[in-house]
């Protein structure tokens, strides 16, 4: 099969055919359909995490928005047939049994394995799943829509949710990419949010207002904190950014009592004082992917419109090209690797 994967970090990924991979017992394998280009992959591919460097299978795979169809199935695989169309997300497989699983928090086990870093992904054209951890995707969305909900769309519903909005707040979405725009849709569509986007790009400001954003701002030409703050001050900054400036402003232009909900993932550590917390009663709330849950009411919540991903297609073999356009923001919506079936 054709797969990209890491040979080097910080080099282009390899394109190359490569032995086909067989399912295990507890898995199904996937003609892969579709694979969204997620910012983690360039994070992955530039070495920006060291603390998941140790994890990470060699010659890896990229790709943890994943869909496909189920065309073989391990003996004890019985929730899904040949022929189904499932998603995969970064949360590959959970233990079910540990203390963080039995409480719900299965994104958090500290067993799980994780799509396209400690197993390989979904850029190629086949991939493994485990099959309780493979979802059924909606008939309602295409194979390219549906691939970035398994990990844009899961994350965003689950900081959403775990940031408890009430209606009617003012919300600042800081990143305006394949993340952010969903979470504007979201912030619009399901919580009734008045949405205030922030972007260093003109072009994910133009989608952020096409999406229902009140206000747009862009942080490289503009005072963002000095007009956010004219509002009145963000109840919720959502950062879905990649740089650390953009928390460094969100604490600045958050309202007292406001929250600060930790999405994107800078490789650089954040820093807030005490006193700019204290001074404003802050909360921080993290939020990692998703759980099995959550992913599932993504799916749902996608299938009922409240959130679409814009997506652009472009073949495996320019996987390359995908990310280079990612990482210099030139990306409005999302990029989708597909195969030819
Ligand atoms: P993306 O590249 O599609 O979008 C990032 C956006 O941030 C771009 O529109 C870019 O223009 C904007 N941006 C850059 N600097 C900015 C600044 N200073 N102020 C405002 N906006 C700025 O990336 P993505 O795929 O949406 O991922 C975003 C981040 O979320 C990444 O760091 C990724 O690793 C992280 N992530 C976190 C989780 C989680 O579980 N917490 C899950 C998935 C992705
Ligand atoms: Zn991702
Ligand atoms: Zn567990």
């Amino acid at each position: 099969m054709k797969a990209a994967y890491i040979q080097e970090y910080k080099q282009p990924l390899v394109i190359a055919e490569i032995a086909a991979p067989v399912p295990e017992a507890d898995e199904v394998l996937l003609r892969v359909a579709a694979c969204g280009v997620c910012h983690s992959d360039l994070h992955l591919a530039n070495a920006d995490w060291p603390h998941l460097l140790k994890i990470m299978q060699p010659n890896l795979i990229l790709g943890h928005e994943v869909v496909g169809t189920v065309i073989a199935k391990g003996i004890d695989v019985n929730g899904l047939n040949i022929g189904d169309r499932v998603g995969v997300a970064w949360i590959h497989w959970a233990c079910g049994a540990c203390e963080l699983c039995l409480e719900g928090l299965d994104n958090l086990c500290p067993q799980q394995l994780i799509t396209g870093l400690s197993v390989h992904g979904g850029y190629a054209e086949l991939m493994r799943a485990k099959a309780t951890y493979a979802v059924r995707v909606p008939d309602v969305l295409t194979d390219a829509e549906a691939a970035p909900l398994f990990c844009a769309g899961v994350t965003v519903h689950r900081a959403l949710k775990l940031a408890q909005i009430p209606t009617g707040r003012r919300v600042v979405v800081s990143g305006i990419g394949g993340l952010g725009h969903l979470a504007v849709q979201l912030l619009v569509n399901h919580y009734g949010a008045e949405v205030i986007a922030v972007d260093i790009d003109d072009n994910k400001l133009a989608l952020a207002r096409e999406l229902g954003a009140t206000h747009t701002f862009n942080a490289a030409t503009e005072n963002a904190v000095r007009a956010i703050r004219k509002l009145g001050g963000a109840h919720f900054a959502v950062v879905t950014a990649t740089a650390k400036a953009a928390y460094d402003e969100a604490i600045a232009y958050l309202r007292p009592s406001g929250t600060i909900v930790v999405v994107g993932l800078p490789a650089e550590p954040l820093s807030f004082t005490g006193s700019a917390l204290s001074s404003r009663e802050a909360r921080i709330v993290a939020s990692s992917v998703g759980t099995l849950e959550d992913m599932r009411e993504t799916l749902e919540l996608a299938a009922a419109g409240k959130m679409r991903c814009r997506v652009e297609t472009r073949p495996l073999k320019q996987a390359n090209e995908a990310l280079k356009d990612l990482k210099r923001g030139a990306v409005t919506g999302r990029l989708v690797l597909t195969c030819e079936p």
